[in-house]
């Protein structure tokens, strides 16, 4: 089947892929055709995307690319102010939902021949990108800041990706790998092209599947590029036109208050977003200061009758500590939606009988410096005195 792109903007189409993933008229991010024949094939329980394969109708899944990624837990959780659901998406091969569009990224480039592929990425895209990579048996090559500590590096090299540290604009980096993309032949996977965006959709018909055929009330996904918020909307929007529900959930986009460029824009009423120029906050996986697919979650946002809402550092850290002790460690830019939920419940912007899921986007051993900020319970006693000992 043919590929059919459009404007996410003003529903411009294309016929093909353009060069840098975005509209050549208003330079807003593209997207696959909204599909509205998709089945859900209950016979297939081995890996997520072969199961909801009927919505993915120009990728060959004959090719095992899959590590597993998806069918990830929809985890009910009791906190002081009522009943959520986290989606817990460290359970993926690589320990962040990114897995999910790197399957889908890598299947097409390996269906229109590309001999390489590779990802501009500071964090877990890299890791994902070089894993996948390796797994399909093509030549990865990842781009990352000059600056980037080794301890960051090792959990990437580690599958034998070739990764190129580059001295300059990170902005004008994302550019030049496009350039150099088309000249080498290598398919970047970046944080919201088409087909990555496409392979998060799984996030939604899990969840719906999860809930017994339900769609949730609202949806809080920490945004950085906006390409997760962007698939798992396009999921919903994909069950509704096939017949399967005739609701969408409202969404929520969660940043951090020191990276807020999509509030900034939300505040203003505009449905453009405003360019952070010092991004300053603990969750790195969502401090982009202008991302690329800001005024597309603006739309879905207002489309949906959602929100945007920014949450300071201490907050997240205290959200992080308190999924901890319901047994779920995720990093500081997931627990930031525990962090939305609570705002929103006791603004009364959600309900409390509102069925609410949080996307929880990765795990929390992949950044270990924020566990100085969580409270600890480590006691030190002699052997003889284990006697004495009684709970609290
Ligand atoms: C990539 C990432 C995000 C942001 O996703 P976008 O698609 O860039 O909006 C959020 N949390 C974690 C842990 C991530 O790795
Ligand atoms: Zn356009």
């Amino acid at each position: 089947m043919n590929t059919k792109f459009v404007c996410t903007g003003f529903g411009e189409v294309y016929y093909k892929e353009t060069e840098t993933t975005r509209c050549i008229k208003c330079n807003e991010p593209v997207e696959l055709e909204e599909l509205n024949n998709g089945t859900i094939d209950y016979g297939k329980t081995d890996y997520s995307l072969s199961r909801y394969r009927s919505f993915y109708p120009w990728l060959n899944l004959d090719k095992e690319f899959t590590l597993g990624e998806g069918f990830t837990p929809l985890v009910p959780v009791e906190m002081p102010y009522g009943r959520i659901y986290i989606k817990n998406e460290s359970i993926n091969p690589t320990w962040s939902f990114k897995d999910r569009g790197t399957i889908t990224g890598v299947l097409w480039a390996s269906k229109i021949n590309m001999k390489a592929i590779g990802t501009v990425s500071t964090g877990n895209m890299a890791a994902s990108v070089a894993a996948y990579g390796a797994k399909a048996g093509m030549e990865t090559v990842i781009f990352v800041k000059e600056e980037m500590p080794a301890e960051k590096l090792g959990p990437i090299t580690v599958y034998g990706a070739r990764v190129i540290k580059v001295k300059g604009d990170y902005g004008e980096l994302y550019k030049k790998s496009i350039e150099l993309g088309r000249r080498e032949g290598i398919y970047f996977i970046n944080s919201d092209s088409p087909f990555r965006v496409e392979g998060y959709k799984t996030i939604a018909f899990e969840i719906f599947e999860q809930l017994g055929n339900k769609v949730p009330d609202f949806v809080i996904v920490p945004v950085s590029a906006g390409g997760n918020i962007r698939g798992i909307e396009k999921g919903f929007r994909e069950l509704k036109a096939s017949g399967y529900t005739d609701k969408m959930p409202k969404f929520v986009a969660v940043q951090a208050r020191g990276c807020n460029p999509i509030e900034r824009g939300f505040l203003k009423g505009e449905m453009e977003i405003e360019r952070v120029t010092k991004p300053d906050t603990i969750a790195h996986a969502i401090e982009n200061p202008f991302p690329p697919s800001g005024n597309q979650t603006l739309r879905l946002i207002k489309r949906t009758g959602g929100t945007v809402i920014s949450v300071d550092d201490s907050e997240i850290l205290n959200s992080q500590g308190m999924l901890a002790r319901r047994g779920l460690f995720v990093q500081t830019a997931s627990a930031a939606s525990e962090t939305a939920a609570e705002k929103l419940i006791n603004r009364g912007i959600i309900k409390p009988e509102d069925i609410v899921v949080c996307i929880a986007t990765a795990s929390g051993l992949k950044f270990t410096e924020a566990l100085k900020y969580q409270k600890s319970r480590v006691e030190s006693i002699n052997l003889e005195e284990l006697q004495d000992l009684t709970l609290d």
